[in-house]
This record gives structure tokens, sequence and C-alpha cells, in this order.
């Protein structure tokens, strides 16, 4: 199957984008608020926003607020933490996902643990909290053991997430599937393929969705290489729908990994 297969049906007018923030938009930064919004970026973003009629949706584990700050008025909808918190369009309500929130012992005691391993960084999120732990990899497991050991007395309401150098507790009800079903329902979305790309584990759940309604799901290593390629390929798209909507989207550049095809969906 070439490479191009999931994208060759899809056009402007009846496409979607669904895009993780995140290893995908952004270069993965030490942490998380040191990232940087490469130029280039907004216009690509706000030109195919336009070219899709709105169609174009961030969906992140962050919270809405930071995708406002980082893309102030780009995405026309946002989903935040993972699903746990859905923008369908700009200025409207942020609508919550009813979902638990973690004891405070949890992260009292996740804070414990990051302040007694220099080099891990506990983030906190509005219903879960993070261990960082890129400048100190070798933790990584230990951190693992630890949260699960924490979470392991409501483990059917919480689960443990791998993200980049990381590990996330969040709770269960909520993920990127989820947000890409819920934001497909309504307007300028409803009707259209979805194109979900992302870059981590938590981003297969989008992929499937996306997938399942009749789109591509779309893994930033195996399709682009890395943020900057995903970045160039918005930035051809969005010349591209303009110039001949036939023509779009454009193919990745395959990256130079031996690149694993996506099933067919
Ligand atoms: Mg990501």
């Amino acid at each position: 199957m070439p490479l191009s297969a999931p994208l060759s049906t899809l056009e402007p007018a009846r496409s979607a984008l669904l895009l993780d923030m995140d290893g995908t938009l952004l270069d993965i930064a030490p942490t998380p608020d040191l990232v940087w919004v490469a130029p280039g970026l907004t216009d690509a973003l706000c030109r195919l926003r336009d070219a899709m009629g709105g169609a174009l949706a961030v969906v992140t584990g962050r919270p809405i607020e930071q995708v406002d700050g980082l893309l102030a008025g780009i995405p026309y909808a946002v989903a935040g933490e993972h699903g746990g918190a859905i923008r369908h369009a700009p200025g409207a309500e942020v609508v919550r996902v009813s979902l638990p929130t973690p004891p405070v012992e949890w992260v009292l005691e996740a804070a414990r643990i990051a302040d007694a391993h220099p080099g891990v960084l506990l983030e906190q999120k509005q219903r879960g909290f993070v261990l960082h732990y890129r400048a100190v990899p070798e933790l990584g497991p230990a951190l693992r053991e630890a949260a699960l050991a924490l979470i392991a007395p409501q483990a059917d309401r919480f689960q443990l997430m791998e993200a980049l150098m990381a590990w996330e507790v969040r709770p269960r009800g909520a993920d990127k599937g989820s947000a890409v079903n819920t934001l497909m329902t309504e307007a300028p979305f409803a009707g259209r393929q979805p194109i979900f790309i992302g870059d981590d584990v938590t981003d297969e759940d989008g992929m499937r969705a996306a997938r399942a309604l009749g789109g591509a799901g779309l893994r930033v290593d195996e399709w682009f290489g890395g943020p900057a390629d995903v970045r160039a390929w918005l930035a051809q798209a969005a010349v591209t729908s303009a110039a001949d909507p036939g023509a779009w989207p454009p193919t990745p550049v395959q990256p130079t990994a031996a690149a694993t095809v996506l099933p067919p969906k």
C-alpha cells in the first residue's frame, strides 16, 4: 500500500484535521513549559483552518488554557486533558466530562517523590498529575512502580498512562478517542473524514477513532519523522489546499527509517 493511501480519498472540503500538540506540532522540550511555537506554524494552521471550513482541532493532554496560550485563536475546537475538557468552537463554553479527581494524598506523595529525586518533575493537572523523568531516564521503571502502587486501590477509576519520558495518572472515562468522537458530532466537523496526527501511546485512541470514522490516523514517527516534518507537511498542505484542492493532502515525506504501514480502515 502506498504511503499516501489513507489520505488519497481526502480533500479539504470533506476533511477535518485533529492534531496532537507536543511531539506533533511542537518539538518536545525538556519541560512542558519550555516548548516554543516554530515560525510559520500558526500561519499554516490558520490557512488550513480556513480552507477546511474551520474543521481544525487540537487534541492534547494539556489543559485548554495552555493551548490558548500557545496557539491563541488558531484551532477552531480544542480537546484538552485527554478528552476530559472540550470546547467545540471559539468562545464556546468548555464542556467537562464528569471524571473523578485523584485523592490529594496521591498528589502529595508524588510531590514527595519528585522532591526526593532531583530531575523528576511533577506536573499537576485538573484531574491528574504527571511525573516527568526526561532528565533522569534511569528512574523511569522505579517511578512507574511507585505510581502503580499509588493508584492500585482505585485501579478501576484511575489509570497510569505512558507518555514521552513521563508517567501520567489520570481518570478512566475519557481519552483522545472519545474526544475525536465527540468533536466529530458537531459542525463544522460532523460529516467530514478526520485526519488525526499524534506521536505517542495516548494518541493511538484518537487514531483508532479517526480510522473508524472513515478517516486516517497517522503516527508522527511512522508517517513524517518528527514534528518539523509535520510542520513542513502542514505548510505544504496549506498551500496545496488553496492552489489545487484535487492534489490535497500532499503525500508525507517518508521518514528514513522503514515505515510500518498502518492497516487500512
Ligand atoms: Mg504528543
